[in-house]
């Protein structure tokens, strides 16, 4: 145990000297690629307060905002200067993402705010349903982010390492209480915990092991059958593939009705500024049309 913990410490600390090491590069490559996806897609993006609620990062498509507004936006929670640009890589694929499905003219938004606090979903409490309405769609999402921005930044890997190190070791230190919750929320939670576990483990070679906590229960075999999901999906093969890979993770954890799609055609697309704000995810609020990294 106590040499896994020397491990582990000297990990970190090599790969914090590599994120250091490379945060000029990193930093330019980000620029460019900001400057890449405004000029293919012809919209800027802005950095702007968004209300995380306590996130690492939002992201909100143009198309998921009023009418007044005409760029892409993200917004950034304070960190150490050598993570920055693997956040800002990360939040541009999202964006990325939106802007290639919207192109293809297969782009969804989530539907607009329920109305009624009533969750729609038998047996969830409404707050439940909110946090795996976020979950459950962030942590395919995710996966599919990050993978793709390893893939094609090698050297933000030391960085997108220590985030998911930071991330991982909050969830381990805050369990889901099977006493206060719904059985169904905590299984499928749990699941969605186990799943991003194993995404870390199997990305970084993590020493720590974070799956290691699920992995002889239910919900560690079902998070284990949720990565394979992924596995099996990913290199994404349609513009609209990360919200098919949503919804197969919400079917399997038994709640095929947990993302309710506004279908788009693309002539309502083009027209779209007129309508609702419609959400992506966030992180306890079913609808407020942001994305969250983090918890
Ligand atoms: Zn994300």
């Amino acid at each position: 145990m106590k040499n896994s913990f020397k491990e582990t410490k000297q990990m970190l600390a090599e790969q914090e000297r590599l994120a250091k090491e490379h945060l000029g590069e990193s930093s330019r490559l980000v620029v460019d690629y900001q400057s890449q996806l405004e000029r293919e897609f012809g919209y800027p993006i802005v950095y702007q307060s968004l209300g995380r609620n306590g996130a690492a990062g939002t992201a909100r498509s143009v198309w998921d905002q009023n009418s007044a507004c005409q760029h892409h936006s993200i917004d950034l929670a304070p960190d150490y200067p050598w993570l920055e640009p693997a956040h800002r890589a990360h939040e541009l694929m999202h964006i990325e993402l939106e802007c290639r499905a919207h192109a293809a003219g297969i782009r969804k938004s989530h539907v607009a705010k329920l109305s009624s606090r009533t969750s729609p979903i038998a047996g969830l409490e409404f707050q439940e349903y909110g946090e795996l309405f976020s979950h459950g769609y962030n942590v395919p999402v995710d996966m599919v982010v990050d993978r793709t921005v390893m893939e094609r930044w090698p050297v933000l890997r030391p960085a997108m390492f220590l985030s998911a190190f930071r991330f991982q070791t909050a969830n381990r230190k805050s369990p889901v209480s099977r006493l206060l919750c719904s059985p169904k929320f905590f299984d499928s939670i749990r699941a969605l915990r186990a799943a991003s576990a194993l995404f870390t483990d199997c990305s970084y070679g993590n020493p720590s092991n974070f799956f290691r906590t699920y992995r002889h229960f239910p919900e560690g075999k079902l998070g284990q059958r949720l990565y394979e999901r992924f596995t099996s999906s990913y290199p994404l093969k349609e513009s609209d593939g990360h919200y098919k890979l949503a919804d197969a993770f919400a079917e399997a954890l038994g709640l095929p009705e947990l993302h309710q799609w506004h279908a788009q055609t693309r002539s309502e697309l083009i027209n779209s500024h007129s309508g609702e704000i419609a959400g992506d995810s966030s992180k306890s609020v079913p609808s407020s049309a942001a994305h969250s990294i983090g918890e």
